[in-house]
């Protein structure tokens, strides 16, 4: 049985003390959460102060990317065992917005996964097609090959701490989500692609949640596609009330 899990992602939003007043409006409106993960990712500069305002509430914290370097002469660079150090258990790599607006490749996303894992940190990888990629029919092809790169080289034991997040890029930010069944479709694709890299009981273990304009009355829906195993929520999860729902989808 796959434990559903939800992460908020907040991107470049939210200074240390909006941050920590963000969980405290959001703890008590989760109340007591059962069989699900519930994660939230802040900037890097909110980690420690989020870190605090999280302890013994059962949230874990994310956050939103990686260097694949333990140490080193990296200027502005953050490496795994940093974040590590702050008590974050899941980082986001090769989100849309890092492979468009900073050159991230499959590649680097695939180092980047690797020394997450390497220090203990549980990837949230991003895959998804664009607009034009749907519309010429290649989503799932394309969709295979980014999940099958990102997963080059790693062993089964380690692919299970890996989290997909299947995220259409037509779809994040937009207000677009895709149909429960057209996440469903290609969340099946990867499954399949995991099947074929691993084995069967390996891609019945490993998450895939959908991500794009998921909002608290689109998640019930999507929570209903056999495939789907939660969301990656940006815009929603900046809004306590917002997320809580999403969160408690079946309340
Ligand atoms: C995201 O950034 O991962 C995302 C899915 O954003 P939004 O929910 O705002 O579409």
């Amino acid at each position: 049985m796959r434990v559903p899990i939800v992460a908020g992602n907040w991107k470049m939003h939210k200074l240390p003390d909006e941050a920590v007043a963000l969980c405290q409006a959001l703890i008590p409106r989760l109340g007591e959460f059962h069989n699900r993960e519930v994660v939230v990712c802040p900037p890097f500069t909110a980690l420690a102060s989020v870190a605090k305002a999280l302890e013994g509430t059962g949230v874990a914290l994310g956050a939103q990317n990686v260097f694949h370097e333990p140490s080193g002469a990296y200027t502005g660079e953050i490496a795994p065992p940093m974040l590590k150090a702050l008590g974050v258990k899941y980082v986001i790599l090769g989100h849309s917005e890092r492979r468009q607006y900073f050159g991230e490749t499959d590649e680097l996303v695939n180092k980047k996964i690797k020394a997450a894992l390497e220090h203990g940190l549980k990837p949230i990888v991003c895959v998804g097609e664009t607009l034009e990629q749907r519309e010429a029919g290649i989503t799932e092809s394309f969709v295979k090959g980014q999940v099958e790169a990102a997963f080059s080289g790693i062993l089964a034991d380690d692919a299970k701490q890996l989290v997909v997040a299947y995220e259409p890029i037509w779809a994040i930010g937009t207000g677009k989500t895709a149909t429960s069944q057209q996440a469903n479709q290609v969340i099946a694709v990867i499954r399949k692609a995991l099947e074929s890299l691993y084995d069967g009981a390996t891609a019945a273990a490993i998450r895939i949640q959908y991500g794009g304009s998921v909002k608290a009355d689109n998640m019930a829906e999507l929570m209903q596609q056999p495939e789907i195993d939660g969301a990656l929520v940006g815009g929603a999860s900046l809004d306590a009330e917002s997320f809580a729902r999403i969160v408690r989808y079946d309340d």
